[in-house]
């Protein structure tokens, strides 16, 4: 039996293989001590032989609450994947893989490949309502795109879609993807509406160089950059410095920075609580949208989610928090989870693409009726 990561987004440390057992552990993010995404392919299985697994340092991970009631992601292509039985114990994530064909891929979460990224990027530049810009280059010197949907008229709101500051949380782009689709879909009456006095600005991958390096969290250089947003510099984060720029450029009605948890198997939107300039209607703003979004899938629940912080706490390195506080508008982190929707459970699937592109074409919906009944 072979294990072997050193492909796009690729991330394990083999320890030992014998014929039963595997021992594994997940690497360090490139210059960080976060730990948490793998992703690895086993070829060579003896078919209809038991194969254990075990990450022995998932206990060392950056959210080892991730591993409670968690289901590992496997596939027989790269392409389709499930979930399986999997065991955490005493810091060590455990499973046994199927052996009925001889390779197997297991990962943390579905993967969302760079190709699959230069395919979303491509599919939306065919069309006549997108046109792709490049925001700038990525530390390692990639482009990063930003998709401007609509007519960037002055008198159109400004909806602001940024995915993956966090490389590993793939469902973010999944999610994008699930959104780019709906809204460039010419026959979909609710997007053609929509397009009529919105324009959307999309950062499908805020962080390129991590998502190749298989990183949970940070760039290639170890930054995370989901708190550079108060003083980004355009060595380290230049994602974020120059998306701050376009956004002082051009405006932010409504942003939403799409993320996944690691701990709660739910999805939910933060709240502006906190940030120094809050608005009085703000709370009663974001009540009424999470209500219209509800209204729309059961995917969305208000229940299960990050405790509020205290007036004047609110950490403006932060994406959402410092949009919100700059522009006085409807600002939102996005969380979808990495083990499961617990509001409709699928023990099978979890919370997997599939549901993520689902689930971002029904934000549209929510934000039609937002702006119609004028929250931004
Ligand atoms: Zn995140």
């Amino acid at each position: 039996m072979h294990i072997h990561s050193n492909f796009d987004a690729g991330n394990i440390n083999v320890i030992s293989i014998t014929p039963q057992q595997v021992e594994l552990t997940i690497p360090k993010d490139t210059n960080s001590d976060f730990l948490q995404w793998f992703y690895f392919k086993i070829s060579d299985i003896k078919l209809g032989s038991s194969q254990h697994i075990q990450i022995t340092n998932a206990g060392e991970s950056a959210f080892p609450d991730g591993w409670e009631n968690y289901r590992v992601n496997v596939s027989y292509d790269n392409k389709n994947w499930f979930r399986i039985d999997t065991r955490y114990e005493n810091g060590v994530l455990a499973f046994d893989i199927p052996t009925d064909q001889k390779e197997l891929y297991v990962a943390y979460f579905e993967p969302f490949s760079y190709q699959q990224h230069i395919a979303l990027v491509e599919t939306a530049s065919k069309s006549s309502l997108c046109t792709v810009k490049t925001l700038c280059k990525t530390p390692e010197g990639k482009p990063v795109e930003l998709l401007v949907i609509g007519k960037p008229d002055i008198n159109n709101k400004k909806v602001w879609f940024i995915a993956r500051q966090h490389p590993g949380e793939t469902m973010a782009e999944w999610f994008i993807q699930g959104l780019v689709e709906e809204l460039l879909n010419e026959s979909n009456n609710n997007s053609k509406s929509l397009l009529e006095n919105h324009c959307f600005y999309i950062i499908p991958n805020m962080n390129i160089d991590g998502s190749i390096a298989g990183n949970l969290r940070v760039n290639g250089l170890g930054i995370n950059y989901n708190r550079e947003w108060e003083n980004p510099s355009i060595e380290n984060s230049p994602e974020v410095y120059y998306c701050l720029k376009k956004m002082d450029a051009i405006g932010v009605d409504f942003l939403m920075d799409v993320h996944g948890d690691e701990a709660i198997p739910y999805n939910f939107v933060t709240s502006l609580m906190g940030i120094p300039n809050l608005r009085s209607d703000t709370i009663e703003k974001e009540h009424r949208f999470k209500q219209l979004w509800m209204s729309i899938t059961s995917e969305f629940q208000d229940k299960h989610r990050y405790d509020n912080s205290l007036p004047g706490k609110a950490n403006l390195k932060v994406c959402s928090k410092q949009i919100g506080e700059r522009y006085g508008n409807m600002s939102y982190t996005l969380e979808m989870p990495f083990k499961d929707s617990n509001a409709n459970p699928d023990l099978n699937f979890g919370w997997n693409g599939k549901r993520s592109m689902a689930f971002g074409s029904s934000v549209l919906k929510a934000i039609k009726l937002s702006s119609k009944e004028g929250l931004f």
